[in-house]
């Protein structure tokens, strides 16, 4: 730290991204990218898009806020494109929270939550999720809190129905809930018919996972007019640019070519019902996953072991060292040739331990 960090940053622990190590070729399933390229249609339009750089992007994003509107049944004015949801989850910190307004979020999620809260001076609780990693949604009724709630949840992949989400809304009449649905293309009900029902309701998006953009960094929000409008204010006071021309158009075919989204979301899924069901066979205990990634534990194997017995064949998974996740790891389900590596690994692995 240099002598001119400022005081109220001294404590704050960044998030830690996934590693992306360039040593050796590695088979990625840390990150829970897409095993597929973007669309071919979003490739040739940010390609084509390439020769206009020279020119600042649309800060209004217009043309992706009207395709996207189109797409998703809502107004322009509903919606809020970002550099990444991850900036928009920034963004809904700063708007909505304050010493009145604490965050409240489960203790096992994404991890950017209570790094996000730090950066922004934010008080917050977290409520324990049951033994089994499912929420209990009593903890949020009428919090009288912010409420983020991954849904899917990360990492454990398990969704919440969407009758416990509507009951936390409208309980909460007070507060925003930000329900950020990073996994919802890979299987959980989506909330965003509550929109119009609701004004404390934001709900986010990303087109890092289900439509192959992580490095275009893509999000968007969500929710009441007047609630994107003071997410706006702030976007426009922080990066008005902050969603650049090629991204924009990449974003733009992504939407229009349904027809690929749908092939590449009905592939992960299958490959991850026929990862978990190999997987079950050696012995391995996982949550319901509805998401693009598995989370996975083997009463035989320690967490760290396994983690480092893949790096060393070359795979990379997420660990996290934490007293309720340790024994377990996050496996993003990678193309089926990928995961056929990974099962024949852990098969290795199993029978050196026999
Ligand atoms: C991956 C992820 C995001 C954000 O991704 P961006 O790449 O910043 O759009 C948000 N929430 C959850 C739960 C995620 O896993």
């Amino acid at each position: 730290m240099s002598r001119f960090f400022s005081q109220k940053f001294a404590s704050l622990i960044p998030y830690t991204p996934g590693e992306q190590p360039r040593d050796r070729r590695y088979i990625k399933l840390n990150t829970n990218e897409s095993p597929f390229p973007p669309s071919p249609l979003a490739q040739r339009l940010a390609r084509q898009e390439a020769g206009d750089l020279q020119l600042y992007s649309d800060p209004a994003c217009a043309v992706l806020v009207q395709t996207a509107a189109e797409y998703f049944g809502v107004e322009p004015d509903e919606l809020i494109f970002t550099n990444g949801s991850d900036d928009i989850l920034n963004f809904a910190m700063m708007a909505f929270c304050d010493a009145d307004h604490p965050a409240a979020f489960p203790d096992v999620t994404y991890g950017f939550y209570p790094v996000l809260a730090g950066l922004n001076g934010v008080p917050f609780e977290e409520f324990p999720l049951r033994e089994d990693f499912t929420i209990r949604p009593e903890d949020y009724i009428g919090a009288g809190a912010t409420i983020f709630l991954a849904n899917p949840n990360a990492p454990t992949g398990i969704a919440l129905p969407l009758s416990d989400v509507e009951r936390i809304i409208a309980s909460n009449p007070d507060n925003v809930v930000v329900v950020d649905e990073a996994y919802v293309d890979f299987g959980g009900e989506s909330c965003l018919g509550l929109i119009k029902k609701y004004d404390n309701l934001l709900v986010t998006r990303t087109f890092s996972k289900s439509r192959s953009l992580a490095g275009g960094r893509l999000g968007f929000g969500m929710g009441n007019r007047d609630l994107i409008r003071d997410l706006n204010t702030l976007r426009y006071s922080a990066n008005p640019y902050c969603v650049n021309r090629m991204t924009m158009m990449a974003g733009v075919g992504a939407i229009l070519d349904e027809a690929y989204f749908r092939f590449c979301c009905g592939g992960i899924v299958k490959t991850r019902e026929e990862t978990a069901e190999k997987l079950k066979t050696l012995g391995f205990e996982m949550t319901d996953s509805a998401a693009n990634f598995l989370f996975i534990r083997h009463p035989r194997v320690g967490g760290m072991e396994l983690y480092r017995f893949l790096y060393e064949k070359g795979i990379l998974i997420r660990h996290f060292e934490t007293p309720r996740l340790k024994d377990y790891n996050r496996v993003s389900v990678g193309s089926e040739e990928e995961m056929r590596s990974l099962t024949e690994a852990l098969a290795e692995l199993l029978g050196e331990k026999a």
